[in-house]
């Protein structure tokens, strides 16, 4: 069984087709890094599966468990609803913005949806959201406000916040395209380790030595569609499609 099963997806805003029935299947512990243009549908690829935006076509299965399906003629079939929450509680995201709460401190912004949604005690919240947070490395800082720290901070804190819900996926979109410089190596390291734990991710990147180093798969986005989903060195060194070429030429 996959851990992402998603099956011509398709997606319109207004008359732009921002996803042309785009598959893909992704398996436990893997690692996927999605690269392309902007504009590819990247963003909107992710928001789908995680149902941020609803498609308009496909079918997603997560573990097994579909969220999001359509018949024949096109038309939406209702899913039970608690499987669709099961199912997208399984995944968890992390923004290029890091959409941390201004107004909580970073212990507080981890510990949120687990007491909220999770129904978690209190105090066991805390008592994994300081685990979560010291394996990001800001244990010292979790009295701070999100103003208070670095953006490669904040977005460990967004990172150890997904965590918190104990997703079985991953998803990241550009985690790192906000950052200076100089914060992108401590990101890129906590998704690093996540990879060495096996978690599964997919990874919306521009970093290329990331994605080389890091992915079982590279999928290339262009136009709405995939144009190329191979392993980094065939990707990377061979690509099949000449458009992936002078995007790398242009890139590297
Ligand atoms: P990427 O992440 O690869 O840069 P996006 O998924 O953000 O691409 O966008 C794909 C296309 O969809 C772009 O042309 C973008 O302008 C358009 N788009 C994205 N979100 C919306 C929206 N909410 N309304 C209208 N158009 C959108
Ligand atoms: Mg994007």
């Amino acid at each position: 069984m996959n851990m992402i099963q998603a099956s011509n997806i398709s997606k319109r805003f207004g008359n732009l087709e921002v996803l042309k029935n785009v598959s893909l299947s992704v398996a436990k512990g893997e690692v996927i890094s999605i690269i392309g243009p902007s504009g590819s549908g990247k963003s909107t690829f992710l928001r789908c599966l995680i149902l941020l935006e609803k498609c308009d076509g496909g079918r997603i299965e997560i573990e097994g468990i579909p969220i999001e399906a359509f018949d024949e003629e096109g038309k939406r079939i209702p899913l039970p609803h608690k499987d669709v929450k099961d199912g997208v509680r399984k995944m968890g995201m992390v923004f290029q913005n890091f959409h941390l709460f201004p107004h909580k401190t970073v212990l507080e912004n981890v510990i949120e949806a687990p007491i909220i949604v999770n129904k978690v005690p209190k105090e066991q919240a805390i008592k994994e959201a300081e685990e979560l947070l010291s394996k990001v490395g800001l244990l010292e800082k979790k009295d701070a406000y999100p103003s208070q720290i670095s953006g490669g901070q904040k977005q460990r804190v967004a990172i150890a916040r997904a965590l918190a819900m104990k997703p079985d996926i991953m998803l990241f979109d550009e985690p790192t395209s906000a950052l200076d410089p100089e914060l992108v190596g401590e990101v890129l390291g906590v998704i690093k380790q996540l990879a060495k734990e096996h978690m599964t991710m997919l990874v919306v990147t521009h970093e290329m030595g990331f994605a080389k180093e890091v992915s079982d798969r590279v999928v290339f986005m262009d136009q709405g569609e995939i144009i190329e989903d191979a392993p980094p060195e065939k990707l990377f060194n061979n690509p099949d499609h000449p458009r992936i070429k002078a995007f790398l030429e242009k890139i590297l």
